[in-house]
């Protein structure tokens, strides 16, 4: 596997279980062990309840398209090659709004409401990035 230059996971913020789900492929969430409210982006406590005892459970990684912006300018070298490349709003069938990337079309072809599901690109023997791409009809 070539070099990637790009920012690999930080695991520090208590992400380590999300990234290596990601590993296996699975998208995951955190699930309040008191009420059961699922939270994203992750949390040392509950959003609703405050409680700080929670599980990882697994979300299905589809969703649809609530906003994007085209790059056409590169801030970091690290993406110069991938120039126009979008960063898109994902509104998760659970709820949950994601950041990611929608690979696999030309930023002329996303639209608002696009049905997209998660893929995962293996960037380094440890890291697997969660994407997506539009589910075909
Ligand atoms: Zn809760």
């Amino acid at each position: 596997m070539s070099a990637y230059e790009k920012l690999l996971p930080d695991t520090l913020d208590g992400s380590k279980p999300f990234w290596d789900a990601c590993r296996r492929h699975e998208l995951t969430i955190q699930e309040c062990l008191e009420c059961g409210h699922r939270r994203w982006p992750i949390g040392p406590a509950c959003t609703h309840c405050l409680s700080t005892d929670f599980s990882w459970v697994g979300v299905a990684g589809t969703g649809e398209v609530w906003s994007w912006i085209t790059y056409h300018q590169a801030f970091n070298s690290a993406w110069a090659a991938d120039v126009p490349y979008n960063v898109a709003l994902i509104r998760m069938d659970e709820g949950h709004t994601m950041i990611s990337n929608i690979v696999g079309v030309t930023p002329d072809e996303i639209r608002i409401g696009q049905r997209v599901e998660v893929l995962f690109e293996d960037v380094t023997d440890e890291a697997s990035v969660p994407k997506f791409r539009p589910v075909k009809p």
